[in-house]
């Protein structure tokens, strides 16, 4: 059976669901609980290392962020919504779990979930692009990810093959929500106010590096509501087919300006018409003309997929990868 893993006592866990939390909890980790291998990674205030718990012999990454850099880069908001949207989503096979935070002096330290095939753009940009059948299992592993934050009042904002990490077992973890949005909860857990999600700018300083999977409200109004996420998928399964994502100028400014102008074109080559279908109408600049998640679920693409099924998603055998 699976080690029960202590997370801190969450206050977005219903209370029942915390008791055993607590009892495993009982214990605080640090730096000494770990052997530390090698660097996986760096992002820009962060460098990921590959970590064994050395009671357990379990194998984990560990984001060590120095306090140092974040304070001077200001970054202190967006770790803090890192940790909040990954403690509010616990576990879920499509996300990255937060398994410890811990401190010392000079760093913050996150351990997570390791992926160790890495960053799906790699594998992307390894073969160049991916099977219709490749596409559709990668996607159906998104979409459930996306739902379920959705359904828990978390909006990534910064969805991108960057961000979607890949494990041994070829599953799919999303990762990176520092620019996530957190919608407020009611005690049973209901999302407060869904429309809320245009009272607060997303600075540029969260968006470091790829501008191309940005949806057109936010660059013209500042607004990123739910529906952001589904342009992103969009650019996602366009890239999927062709290799590069539809929106993609010399400079970031020629990215964005084709992006508010919706200029993509499709190949001459074949890609089937239901996929096209599936981004074009993931693709509209109106926010309320694009696809929901739900009506994602229920394209033509997926045939009838049986969605409630997890095991289907979660333990299927992945394809060939080509
Ligand atoms: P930035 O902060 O600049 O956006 P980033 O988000 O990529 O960069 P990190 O999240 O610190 O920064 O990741 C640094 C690198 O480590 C990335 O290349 C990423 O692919 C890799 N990485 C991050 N998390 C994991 C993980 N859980 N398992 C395996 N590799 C990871």
């Amino acid at each position: 059976a699976p080690t029960q893993i202590p997370i801190a006592p969450n206050p977005d866990i219903p209370q029942q669901h915390q008791a055993q939390q607590v009892q495993a909890a009982s214990r605080k980790r640090s730096v000494q609980d770990f052997q530390f291998g090698n660097r996986i990674g760096e992002g820009s205030y962060s460098t990921v290392f590959k970590a064994t718990d050395i009671q357990n012999k379990k194998l984990y990454a560990i984001k060590v962020l120095s306090k140092k850099h974040i304070v001077k880069e200001k970054k202190i908001k967006y770790v803090n919504i890192e940790k909040t949207t990954l403690n509010r989503l616990g576990r879920h096979p499509g996300i990255v779990t937060l398994y410890y935070t811990f401190q010392d002096d000079a760093s913050l330290y996150f351990v997570i979930d390791i992926a160790e095939y890495g960053e799906l753009l790699t594998i992307i940009r390894k073969l160049g692009s991916l099977s219709e059948d490749c596409s559709k299992y990668y996607m159906k592993q998104i979409i459930d990810a996306v739902d379920f934050m959705h359904s828990k009042g978390i909006i990534h904002r910064d969805l991108k093959p960057e961000n979607i990490l890949v494990n041994t077992d070829m599953k799919i973890m999303i990762t990176d929500f520092g620019a996530a949005k957190i919608l407020d909860l009611d005690p049973q857990g209901n999302i407060i106010d869904k429309s809320s999600t245009n009272d607060e700018s997303l600075d540029k300083g969260s968006f470091v590096g790829t501008a191309e999977y940005v949806s057109p409200e936010l660059l013209k109004f500042n607004k990123c509501g739910f529906e952001c996420d589904l342009w992103a998928i969009g650019c996602i399964i366009y890239q999927f087919f062709v290799g590069l994502p539809p929106f993609k100028g010399k400079t970031e400014f020629l990215t964005f300006e084709k992006i508010v102008n919706l200029q993509y074109q499709w190949p001459n080559y074949y890609i089937p018409s239901t996929v096209k279908n599936l981004v074009d109408n993931l693709l509209k600049l109106e926010p309320k003309e694009r696809l929901t998640i739900k009506q994602v679920e229920s394209h033509n693409w997926f045939g009838n997929f049986n969605w409630d099924d997890k095991n289907l998603i979660w333990l299927t055998q992945p394809p060939k990868l080509e």
